[in-house]
């Protein structure tokens, strides 16, 4: 049984320009809709840094134009709904200043796993206790247990591994199976325990499974693909973003950032383009590149194919509970990926005896952990 999970990385664009009511807010309540209409659960992971700069932005200026409460009401209605708000940070904006209607991030902390413990210690606790104290008086068992970085940044994964525990939080979903990344953010996730079966991660490296460890990796569902597997309509309609709104240089050439809402690559051009110098796009060509399971960007039959090959794969008795996440960003909720996500979804509620929907808080209940420990062990 595969359990579904929709995680939506709630944000605004990477390089701190739009607003959330544009990019965030109407975009997440048309997905809530579509989710309810066919009983599927949305987990977002709010990026809180962000989140408090609007709020900080609101009591200085006496006026909401980043909509603060727009977000703090749709929050508490998800929750309210039974969806699920967990934790995403980008770390750049804790320094962030407002200027001419954009947000000028420090990026010296843009790279969330880079930074010293007792900062991303103090990152972690101040946005968890946010959420918690938005969600309590909505649902007083509400706990933020999961979490996401900006730009999947957890390697080197000590210092993120200890904050998160030091947190009691209990899930990170940040990984996925061959990405690699170099730049101003560094990872090499090809040595990933697994690209759908959770595990318990080492303190100083989170792909490696211990199974004495506390905190778990749900990996963000993956395959190593052609690049034709990355060509569809919305992943273009995203890179055409990405290049609307790059990240200004301003003498940061040097970095590796080329866009704003793929500043190192959340895009398919840049999951897959070669190196800055123009080279290898030959051997790009020829090579496999990691493919996300992205509900925004992969075409409703590409994901309705993945599911049908990790079922087959990974649960072929269907006698398990794995997750199978999904992630998304509510910006490119376009029109069109409605109507294919809407193909998807009643995919899914027409099987019910091999899919379920689920939420990062639910499946974190008391259920799944002796489940997932067992299934882990039978690889
Ligand atoms: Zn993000």
């Amino acid at each position: 049984m595969l359990r579904i999970i929709f995680t939506l990385d709630y944000e605004i664009h990477g390089n701190g320009e739009g607003y959330p009511h544009d990019l965030m807010i109407e975009p997440t309540d048309r997905l809530l809709r579509l989710c309810e209409k066919y009983g599927a659960k949305l987990t977002i992971m709010a990026d809180v840094a962000e989140i408090l700069k609007f709020k900080e932005y609101k009591e200085k200026n006496g006026r909401d134009d980043y909509s603060y409460d727009a977000i703090v009401d749709q929050l508490c209605s998800a929750i309210k709904n039974g969806h699920d708000v967990q934790l995403h940070i980008h770390s750049s904006y804790f320094n962030a200043r407002h200027d001419n209607g954009c947000w000028v991030q420090d990026w010296s902390e843009y790279d969330f796993a880079g930074l010293p413990y007792e900062r991303i210690n103090w990152m972690i606790g101040t946005c968890k206790q946010f959420l918690e104290s938005i969600l309590r008086p909505v649902d007083p068992t509400y706990c933020c247990v999961a979490f996401r970085a900006a730009n999947w940044s957890v390697s080197p994964s000590e210092n993120v591994v200890r904050a998160l525990v030091d947190h009691d939080i209990k899930i990170d979903t940040s990984i996925f199976q061959f990405g690699c990344r170099k730049g101003i953010v560094n990872f090499d996730y090809s040595q990933a325990y697994s690209p759908i079966v959770p595990w318990r991660v080492k303190k100083d490296d989170m792909c490696g499974r211990d199974d004495t460890g506390s905190l778990w990796e749900l990996p963000i569902y993956s395959e190593k693909r052609w690049i034709g597997a990355f060509l569809t309509s919305n992943r273009i309609f995203r890179t055409f973003m990405s290049f609307r709104h790059k990240i200004h240089q301003d003498g940061r050439s040097s970095l590796h950032v080329k866009t704003h809402a793929a500043p190192v690559g959340e895009g398919w051009l840049a999951t897959v383009a070669p190196d800055s110098q123009g080279a290898g796009w030959l051997a790009t060509l020829l090579q496999k590149h990691a493919w996300k399971a992205d509900f925004n960007q992969c075409g409703s039959k590409q994901l309705i194919n993945a599911l049908q090959r990790a079922s087959r794969r990974y649960d072929p008795r269907k006698d398990k509970v794995l997750p199978f996440i999904l992630i998304g960003h509510p910006k490119l909720f376009t029109q069109r990926n409605e109507r294919d996500l809407a193909f998807f979804l009643a995919h899914c509620a027409q099987h019910p005896d091999e899919f379920e929907f689920d939420t990062l808080h639910g499946i974190n209940g008391s259920r799944w952990q002796w489940e997932i420990q067992d299934m882990s062990g039978n690889k």
